[in-house]
C-alpha cells in the first residue's frame, strides 16, 4: 500500500531528512585517515539524540534474527551497504559510505553519502562521481505521471553504459512513518513500467554501484554486504517527494559539502 503524504507531512519528513543531512555533516568533519568507524557512529548517535530524534537503524530487526547494533551503516571499500561500525581504522585511499536514518515527530529521514578518506585513486573518484550523478538522474524522473521503472531505467542506463555494476539485491523504497514503505524503488528497470508516481509519494532513491561485477554476498556478521570481486562500491541516497514537474529533494548534501569544501564529490 502506497501512502500519499499531505503538505504538512512532507514538511515533517523534510525536517527529519535535514537532520540526517546535518548528522552526516558532523560525520564528515571527522572522516580522515586514523579514525575508526565506531567513533563516527558515537558522534552521530549523540548528535541525533541531542536534536530530539532517534536513530532508526539501531535495533532494526534482521530477518535472520538479531537487530542492527548501531546508528550508522559504515561500508568501507568493497562493502556496499549495511556495514557495522567497528574498531576498523580508516586508511588513506579508502572510501566509506555512511548511511543514516532518524525518526523525529513521527517521520523518518534516510540519506547516504560516500566519502573519500584522504586521496583516492582517479578510478575510485570516478565511481563516486558517477554514482552521485546517477542519483540525480533518478531524482529527475521522480515526477507525477512517471513510473517507478523510469527511475531505475536512467540509473541503470547511466551506470552500466560507463561499465559499472548496478546492485540488484537492495533497492530504494517509500518512506514516511516507517523507514521502509511501498513501493520498492530498484536501481534498474524498464521505462514506463512499475507503479505510477503521484504527487505526495515520498521515496528514498539510493543507487548502489560497483566498479566491477554487480554480484554481492552477505558477510558472516549477517549485515554487511560486500562485492564478490572485492572491488569498491559507492552509495548515495536522497529522500524526495514526488511533485508535478520536478521532484522536491527533502534530504540535503549541502551541510556535508560545506564541510568538505573543494573535497566534495
Ligand atoms: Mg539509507
Ligand atoms: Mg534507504
Amino acid at each position: 500500500m502506497i501512502f500519499l503524504k499531505t503538505e504538512d507531512e512532507i514538511e515533517l519528513l523534510r525536517q527529519s531528512n535535514l537532520l540526517v543531512g546535518r548528522t552526516l555533516a558532523e560525520v564528515a568533519k571527522l572522516i580522515r585517515p586514523g579514525v575508526t568507524t565506531v567513533e563516527l557512529d558515537r558522534v552521530a548517535e549523540e548528535f541525533i539524540r541531542d536534536n530530539g530524534a532517534v536513530p532508526t537503524f539501531k535495533g532494526f530487526p534482521n530477518p535472520n534474527g538479531g537487530s542492527f547494533p548501531c546508528t550508522l551503516c559504515t561500508s568501507v571499500n568493497d562493502q556496499v551497504v549495511h556495514g557495522i561500525p567497528s574498531e576498523r581504522i580508516l586508511q588513506e585511499g579508502d572510501i566509506v559510505s555512511v548511511d543514516c536514518g532518524v525518526l523525529m515527530n513521527g517521520f523518518c529521514g534516510d540519506s547516504a553519502y560516500t566519502f573519500r578518506v584522504g586521496e583516492v585513486s582517479p578510478e575510485v573518484e570516478e565511481l563516486l562521481k558517477k554514482t552521485k550523478e546517477s542519483l540525480y538522474l533518478g531524482i529527475q524522473q521522480a515526477v507525477h505521471g512517471k513510473r517507478v521503472g523510469d527511475i531505475g531505467y536512467v540509473i541503470q542506463e547511466s551506470c552500466e553504459s560507463s561499465g559499472y555494476g548496478v546492485v540488484r539485491e537492495f533497492v530504494g523504497h517509500g518512506i514516511g512513518h516507517e523507514m521502509h514503505e511501498d513501493p520498492q524503488v530498484p536501481n534498474y528497470g524498464r521505462r514506463g513500467t512499475g507503479p505510477l508516481l503521484k504527487s505526495g509519494m515520498c521515496l528514498a532513491i539510493e543507487p548502489m554501484i560497483t566498479m566491477g561485477g554487480r554480484q554481492v554476498y552477505l558477510e558472516n556478521d549477517g549485515w554487511s554486504v560486500r562485492t564478490r570481486d572485492g572491488k569498491c562500491a559507492a552509495h548515495f541516497e536522497h529522500t524526495v517527494a514526488v511533485r508535478q514537474g520536478k521532484a522536491d529533494i527533502l534530504s540535503s548534501f549541502e551541510f556535508i559539502e560545506e564541510v568538505l569544501g573543494d573535497k566534495a564529490i
